[in-house]
């Protein structure tokens, strides 16, 4: 919710949304207008399709580009997660990397057989397997900037040097930006470092807090998608009218003066962060991405997933808890992304800044559990909750 939550505007368009109908069963108005916004805002999106879930948009981005190619193989990397598409949960982040899960039950070998898992930041890994595999590659789907695994940046060069590689081969360049997009700049991630990807996918932002998603990219691979091609995908609820109507609220109130603001109060949360924790001597380091950011309790960088497990997770339980008896809600892991708002304001930071001591305090005093704590407990295979 990067404007904050019932943003007047947005509920004002939601509302009259509502009031016009809530959904049509076929391309309205309002997806029209939502897809140009995205159009206008992402330059490599020349074809954009709406869909209700950051799932369903990996998913179908992923057939695109297995019927564009005529290939079957998805190179993916740990830690970076996209969505709970069968497919890609191989060693998954998000929910899975925060239960410790080594892979999910009900997906089975010959869904992710096709499936090449790399570590992050490892170019030379991207390369190998393109020479193992010549020709059988599909596509690499990548998060733009990892926010799954906590806040993992490309190294310099890094997605750029996919784009050439797949460009090489003949695969697709997949950018996930269901995260970054339109929050980490205007134009998301691609704001940022300016590798065109073949293909990206959005969700988050773009849904003003309604089920609105979307994949799009280069206009003839969008033209393999059916009516128009022979890739199939649909949805009786995409771009659906009170979704859009949301979501187009929220993206034209995201001008350059909002982006400003969400990045000002990022760099202040961050340095309230390191203050805090660097007086009570706990070994960290604040990651960020744009104004994404998170805390790894670790005094390593850390560029891959590997690197993200060997933080000291156990600080961040006690950290959480002490910051939210005092009114401060983290996200509930050490794997996730701290997001801001413009809606964070001085009052918001001045609440924040007197919370942060007697956390930082806490995770100083935690303590390692038992190693046969470590094991990872698997959740009940019927929780709702656990890939949330
Ligand atoms: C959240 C997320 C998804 C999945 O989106 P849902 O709307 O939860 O299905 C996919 N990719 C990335 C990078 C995400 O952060």
């Amino acid at each position: 919710m990067i404007l904050g939550h019932s943003h007047p505007e947005v509920i004002e368009a939601v509302q009259a949304a509502v009031a016009r109908g809530t959904s049509f069963g076929t391309p309205g108005e309002g997806e029209v207008a939502l897809a140009e916004e995205i159009v206008a805002r992402v330059g490599p999106v020349e074809q954009v399709r709406l869909v209700s879930s950051g799932t369903e948009a990996t998913m179908s981005a992923i057939r695109l580009a297995r019927g564009f190619t005529g290939r079957a193989k998805v190179v993916k990397f740990a830690g970076c997660y996209h969505g709970h598409v069968d497919a890609l949960l191989a060693a998954a982040g998000s929910g899975v990397a925060t239960l410790g899960l080594p892979d999910t039950p009900g997906v089975t070998g010959a869904q992710a057989g096709d499936t090449i898992v790399l570590p992050y930041n490892d170019l030379d890994a991207v390369r190998r397997a393109f020479a193992a595999h010549p020709g059988e590659i599909a596509c690499v789907i990548t998060e733009a900037s990892p926010g799954n695994m906590g806040v993992v940046p490309p190294r310099d060069g890094f997605n750029a040097g996919l784009k050439e590689l797949c460009a090489a081969d003949g695969a697709l360049y997949i950018s996930d930006e269901v995260m970054t997009g339109f929050r980490t700049s205007k134009a998301g991630w691609y704001g940022v470092d300016g590798v065109a990807p073949d293909l990206m996918t959005f969700g988050k932002v773009m849904g003003g807090g309604f089920p609105a998603a979307a994949f799009g990219g280069r206009a003839d691979v969008m033209g393999r998608l059916a009516p128009a091609g022979p890739v199939y995908q649909a949805g009786t609820l995409s771009g659906n009218p009170v979704a859009t109507a949301a979501g187009l609220a929220q993206l034209r109130l995201l001008d350059d003066a909002a982006y400003a603001k969400i990045d000002a109060v990022s760099r202040q949360i961050q340095g309230l962060v390191t203050e805090a924790l660097g007086k009570e001597g706990v070994a960290h380091r604040v990651q960020t991405a744009s104004n994404m950011f998170s805390v790894f309790f670790t005094a390593d960088e850390v560029h891959d997933y590997e690197g993200a497990k060997k933080q000291e997770s156990f600080r961040f339980t006690p950290f959480f808890h002490s910051l939210l008896a005092d009114g401060v809600y983290l996200p509930p892991s050490s794997f996730e992304s701290w997001f801001v708002s413009t809606a964070h304001d001085d009052r918001a930071i001045e609440r924040i800044a007197a919370a942060l001591p007697a956390a930082a305090r806490a995770a100083a005093e935690a303590t390692a559990p038992e190693p046969d704590r470590l094991k990872p407990t698997a959740p009940e295979p019927t929780d709702p909750e656990s890939a949330a």
